[in-house]
């Protein structure tokens, strides 16, 4: 029987995890669905390998596909033996491990460099290595002499203005040095691959953070189906050794944790949620905060987009543009709810239009900015800021009058163990407001209206398509703020707190 190829990212995902290796192979029908958001990613990292080709004058590619195999060795072989300048995709076998490299290129000294290129702003030492390492490896073991190993990476540094310049786009990093750990465990590696791979059963793995890091599973919905909410695998910011002591011990639920088990302060609120079966309440420490609000309430949210390739003038490698921003505003506790919002519909760089109508939206009253979870609406303030001088000190100034209203879940100052987990506002919202939701709405999350906004940008103006991305936008970054005033509220009313103790 003819062995089946193991390619370098199936030896990446089965030296990660071996039962997800052996699902790939045997049970692909188990894996999840790429989400648009994901295929999206994916997408820009092939359009920026294709990119990288440009650099390289004179390369070859070998085109053939996965399903031409023997095609893509033997054009590869010419070519080698051509010592053409350089070959993208280049396709080599050894033991049954097949790589296609994306750029090997011709010192002309009997040498070839390695080179993976990779849409990221920086090596990634978890994942990128042993991709790397296993290339090199086959290589070398196919007679090809391999002077540098590279790793091809969009570079922080590079600001564009004007027309791209690849050179100044990408950064030829050598990991040569840098792989040598991954490289030496390849053998050992492999041969601990193919044990697994060739069990009759799915082999045994317990759930942990390499589920999540450094990439997601595709199989983590059939694999995490026991981590249901109640179970110790919710508990916020669980370690692996944590998991995995307690799995031993039995202890399948938070509310069967021994009181003597040694948990972080907030997992310890956590639990005692469950064992108590109530809200676990911090006034005193709620009280604090809310007390630095100011009426005017101004209910901030942003949206925005990254372009991997920077796409407009002052940008840089997956900078974050805001594109959008919902605002509702409260002037008094009685005061009717007003509601602002703008939504960038050119495909040009929304940053000056934006702050713009920012800064006429929100007055220069000292109102408090009531935003959810402070760092993004901070830093996106901030990244403007440094964008646009003349309106750094206006911007600035909306920093200063930030406040974030997921503090009081994040500290657990209020934990409900129906957060499941999270203070994320699609787990707090619920519990305050079981009737408000977000289901019925087009857009559902802020990855998919980043996604989204990137393909409406492109759409024809007048195109129907457009119009429609474009009102699914608006209601989702809506419905965001009005959630956020929607808890705030539900706050008051659960801690009886008096309204009229927020200065106007
Ligand atoms: S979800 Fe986790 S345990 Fe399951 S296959 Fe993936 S990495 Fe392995």
């Amino acid at each position: 029987m003819k062995t089946r190829n193991l390619s370098k990212s199936q030896y990446c995902r089965g030296k990660k995890c071996k039962k997800s290796l052996w699902l790939y192979r045997n049970k692909k029908e188990l894996a999840d669905t790429p989400t648009e958001f994901m295929q999206n990613i994916f997408d820009q990292g092939t359009a920026v390998g294709e990119l990288a080709t440009d650099v390289f004058e004179e390369g070859v590619l070998v085109g053939e596909d996965y399903t031409e195999t023997e095609q893509a060795l033997s054009k590869t072989e010419i070519l080698v033996a051509q010592n053409v300048p350089a070959i993208f995709e280049a396709a080599f076998i050894f033991e049954s491990v097949l790589i296609r490299v994306d750029v090997l290129r011709n010192n002309n000294d009997g040498t070839w460099d390695l080179i993976e290129v990779k849409s990221t702003n920086s090596v990634e030492p978890k994942s990128h290595l042993d991709d790397a390492a296993i290339q090199k490896w086959v290589l070398l073991n196919c007679g090809i002499i391999i002077n540098k190993t590279i790793l091809m990476h969009l570079n922080r540094e590079y600001v564009r203005e004007g027309d791209l310049n690849l050179k100044d786009l990408f950064v030829l990093e050598d990991i040569s040095e840098a792989i040598q750990p991954n490289y030496v465990l390849i053998e050992n590696e492999l041969e601990n691959i193919k044990t697994h791979i060739s069990l009759p059963k799915e082999p045994e793995e317990l759930i942990g953070a390499k589920c999540k890091n450094p990439y997601l599973c595709d199989f983590k919905s059939y694999c995490w189906a026991e981590a249901q909410p109640g179970t110790i695998h919710t508990l916020g910011r669980i370690s692996d050794k944590k998991r995995h002591e307690l799995m031993d011990m039995s202890v399948a639920l938070i509310e069967d944790i021994p009181d003597n088990y040694k948990l972080s302060t907030n997992q310890q609120i956590e639990t005692l949620s469950y064992k108590n079966n109530d809200t676990q309440i911090d006034l005193k420490n709620i009280n604090n905060h809310l007390t630095e609000l100011k009426y005017p309430l101004y209910y901030l949210d942003y949206e925005s987009v990254a372009y991997a390739v920077p796409k407009f003038d002052g940008s840089w490698p997956h900078k974050h543009l805001v594109t959008q921003y919902s605002l509702h505003i409260q002037e008094t506790p009685s005061s009717e709810l007003i509601h602002k919002e703008y939504l960038h519909n050119k495909n040009t760089d929304p940053s000056l239009a934006i702050t713009e109508r920012l800064l006429q939206d929100i007055k220069d009253d000292g109102g408090s900015i009531i935003v959810y979870h402070k760092t993004y609406e901070r830093d996106r303030t901030g990244e403007l800021a440094a964008m646009l001088p003349k309106f750094q000190d206006q911007l600035h100034g909306l920093i200063d009058r930030m406040w974030d209203l997921e503090t009081p879940f994040t500290k657990r100052w209020y934990w409900d163990k129906e957060f499941n987990g999270s203070s994320s506002i699609k787990n707090v919202l619920p519990v305050f407001a079981p009737e408000f939701s977000y289901n019925d709405l087009e857009i559902k999350k802020g990855d998919t209206a980043q996604m989204k906004y990137g393909e409406m940008a492109e759409l024809p103006e007048e195109s129907q398509e457009r119009l429609q991305i474009y009102n699914a936008l608006l209601k989702y970054c809506e419905r965001d703020t009005l959630a956020m005033v929607i808890i705030l509220q539900k706050l008051f009313e659960t801690l009886n707190y008096d309204q009229d103790k927020v200065a106007v």
